[in-house]
């Protein structure tokens, strides 16, 4: 079996010039409270040779392709989904591409689902936590569930502005970020979506929100209620515990060993959240992961820098010529 000596980055952002004048066109110069970074290829290359990245998944960040009132999610998402497989088809073994949907559209979803798996061969799919309201586990995604369960793939949830903001001097990717993370969790354990859809493979960006810290209370909820019981059988820990989390702005020696202690070693995926995150905070979180990793045991080093990624990936793996694991 072939190991890979660089990591792997599954939460990692790329931002075409034609999504950029999609946004601007609405009015959206800013994601979640944070300005629109410059990127380039060029860039995300500089940053993964910088910190020893070999790979990185390319996704489209909050606010998504339902922007405004929606008109139109289903060409951007398009334009995106082409545009990252391109990257991709120019340098295999340094991209791959987690496709964005037209969410909303349950039917127009499915088919640029199929289109993106089949056609641009994308390695998995980024959904936000929530769109115009509606959270993951909604019963109207139905479709969509189905078809990301047939094909066994794995969705990074990533955090949006949830459509209510109080008012406090605090940007939406300061702290709602992590709780619309973490709502969307719990609405698809407590509708049952992880029940009865179980091969889809969940990734909950950094550290899944809140999820490890208020695990307790999340299953105490579920226990409360009689419908959540009954969707989800095996307990909402159960299923929050076979999620992935990934360690974007999340390396701190606090939250760490929470987050291990909570989903495991073979469950933890580094991500650096570039370009939302700059060059000096991706080094710096790159360096507190190492330390903190360093201290654990032989091998979970390599399995969160790497190999869970390429065993959750598998078409990936396949780009560096390596096996996954089991
Ligand atoms: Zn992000």
């Amino acid at each position: 079996v072939n190991h890979l000596t660089g990591k792997v980055d599954v939460h990692h952002h790329l931002i075409p010039d034609d999504y950029r004048a999609a946004l601007a066109r609405r009015n959206i110069l800013d994601a979640g409270g944070r300005p629109l970074p410059p990127w380039s290829v060029r860039r995300s290359l500089d940053v993964m040779d910088e910190n020893a990245i070999t790979l990185s998944l390319l996704s489209i960040s909050t606010p998504g392709v339902w922007i405004g009132d929606g008109h139109d999610a289903y060409e951007i998402a398009r334009a995106c989904n082409e545009e990252g497989a391109e990257i991709v088809r120019e340098h295999p073994r340094r991209f791959g591409l987690l496709a964005s949907l037209p969410i909303l559209d349950p039917e127009l979803a499915v088919e640029e689902l199929r289109y993106a798996f089949d056609d641009l061969d994308a390695d998995g799919v980024v959904l936000l936590s929530s769109s115009a309201g509606e959270y993951l586990g909604t019963p109207i995604l139905e479709p969509v569930y189905e078809e990301l369960n047939r094909r066994r793939a794995a969705v990074l949830i990533h955090p949006t502005r949830p459509t209510w903001m109080p008012d406090v001097p605090l940007e939406a990717f300061t702290l709602e970020f992590v709780v619309d993370t973490t709502r969307a969790a719990a609405n698809l354990v407590f509708r049952g979506v992880t029940e009865r859809f179980p091969d889809i493979r969940w990734i909950l960006s950094h550290a899944g929100g809140v999820v490890p810290f208020i695990g307790y209370r999340l299953q105490r909820g579920w226990k409360g209620r009689p419908d959540a019981v009954e969707a989800a059988p095996r307990g909402a820990l159960s299923y929050l515990r076979e999620m992935y989390f990934d360690t974007a702005l999340s390396a701190s020696p606090w939250a760490l060993p929470a987050l291990l202690d909570f989903a495991g070693p073979d469950r933890v995926l580094l991500g650096t959240d570039f370009p939302f995150v700059q060059p000096p905070a991706v080094e710096e979180q790159s360096g507190a992961l190492e330390e903190f990793l360093d201290s654990r045991q032989p091998g979970v080093r390599s399995a969160i820098e790497s190999g869970n990624a390429l065993t959750l990936f598998p078409t990936v793996a396949e780009r560096l010529e390596l096996q996954p694991r089991g």
